[in-house]
């Protein structure tokens, strides 16, 4: 099959620039709004039968919820932000061990901010893009090639694409990448631990509502966020030396093996997720590290080209300044593709080499080596409470956030 038009049901409105964006995450849909309203025609491919929006909380902040305004999404995403809630820390059996109030957070991070479920923010960008771009579920990239003027993008339905621009953002285990740039293995940078994250079917047991309960223990994290009925979600990360066999593994296995044996809300969302393990995303957490992000018309966007991981706990606003940006830089360039994916690159590399920097700091944050690190954590965010201390580290987080 022979398409040579990215039109699909929008052919008839403008006859733009064609660009196809692979993977409809946070990264791709951004792009397609991005690209969309400069007047390009887009096509978006999702590996995936149907939307994923799950996973846990993503904060935007700084340069990440600048891009969010200017991608006009905070009116839909203001009436979904969580705000700043109580954390509770507790015990392995989920009895609680003391509050960090919400006010911490708040005067650390200031009322430019949005604190999100991931979904929602997926839901905010898909609502914004359903109508405008071909989102072509259940597809993927199966080759690729390049000439001065376009990209011929195989896709795995047998159709072809040809296209001025093609963005991959298929994540950390990026398609687009292995067939442009080489192997994984090349650019992957294990940083030795997993994450899990899924929403809640039911209010979790043992939270109270408007609460997120967080157990850190040596070399791991459970959290259990209970904002009620069809709002509530669960995230977990530890320490593994083989991520690999985790993978294989699978979700519900893996997680009870590691968590089996706490108590209180964990317990719960651990048989929640027995009943629909589907229902999880589940990784190795790692870094993706490039000298370049494109080449000629191809270019790399999101965790396929930078993944910061969970522990920078900032991939999601990356993703939205990164498309944001590269949108900004093909309008100032016109039909040279290839400056403004170098001007685009130049722009964004200071922003993503700190935040992965801060990544590799904040891994004991969650995943602490020893006992005597947790106790020190713990130390730590209790005198956080204290106000002389609570206004140098209001100060330091400022700094790291912006
Ligand atoms: C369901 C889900 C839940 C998540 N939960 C969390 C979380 O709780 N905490 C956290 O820190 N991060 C989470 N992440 C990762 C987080 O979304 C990203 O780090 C960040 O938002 C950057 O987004 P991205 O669009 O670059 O990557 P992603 O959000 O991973 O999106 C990549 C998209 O590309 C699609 N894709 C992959 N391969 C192909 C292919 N070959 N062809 C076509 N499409 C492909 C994927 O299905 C996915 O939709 C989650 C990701 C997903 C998909």
């Amino acid at each position: 099959m022979e398409a040579n038009e990215n039109t699909a049901h929008h052919g008839a409105r403008t006859p733009g620039r064609r660009a196809t964006v692979v993977g409809a995450g946070i990264a791709g849909l951004a792009a397609a709004l991005r690209l969309h309203r400069q007047g390009w025609n887009v096509v978006v491919i999702e590996r995936a039968p149907t939307r994923r929006s799950g996973g846990y909380l993503v904060n935007l902040h700084g340069p990440g919820y600048a891009a969010a305004e200017r991608l006009g999404l905070v009116p839909a995403l203001t009436p979904r932000d969580i705000g700043f809630f109580t954390s509770v820390l507790v015990h392995p059996d989920g009895r609680e061990k003391f509050r960090i109030p919400a006010a911490v957070a708040e005067a650390a991070v200031g009322n430019r901010a949005l604190s999100l479920f991931r979904g929602d923010l997926e839901s905010a960008l898909y609502d914004a893009v359903a109508e405008v771009a071909d989102i072509r579920f259940g597809t993927t990239v199966q080759a690729l090639a390049q000439t001065s003027g376009e990209v011929v993008v195989t896709l795995s339905d047998g159709t072809r694409l040809h296209t001025e621009l093609l963005v991959g953002a298929d994540g950390v285990h990026s398609r687009v990448r292995e067939l442009v740039f080489g192997a994984e293995t090349e650019y992957f940078v294990d940083l030795g631990h997993m994450v899990g994250a899924f929403p809640l079917e039911t209010v979790p047991e043992h939270v109270p509502q408007g609460v997120g309960a967080t157990f850190i223990g040596p070399g791991r994290t459970a959290a259990v966020m209970n904002l009620g009925p069809e709002r509530s979600s669960t995230f977990f990360a530890y320490r593994c030396p083989d991520p690999k066999a985790e993978l294989a593994l699978g979700a519900g296995p893996a997680l009870t093996r590691a968590f089996g044996d706490l108590g209180g809300g964990v317990a719960d969302a651990l048989r929640q997720l027995e009943a629909d393990p589907t229902a999880a995303y589940f990784d190795s957490v790692g870094q993706i590290v490039m000298d370049r992000w494109s080449h000629g018309r191809v270019v790399l966007l999101g965790d396929a080209a930078w993944c910061v991981t969970v522990f920078a706990g900032y991939g999601a606003a990356l993703a939205l300044d990164g498309a944001d940006r590269l949108g900004t830089a093909v309008a100032a360039h016109g039909d040279d593709i290839p400056t403004a994916l170098d001007t685009w690159e130049t722009s964004l590399r200071p922003e993503v080499h700190k935040r992965q920097a801060l990544a590799r700091k904040g891994i004991g944050r969650f995943a602490p080596p020893s006992r005597t690190h947790v106790w020190a954590g713990e130390l730590m965010l209790r005198a956080i409470q204290l106000p002389g201390i609570r206004s140098l580290a209001q100060r330091a987080i400022q700094r790291a956030n912006n």
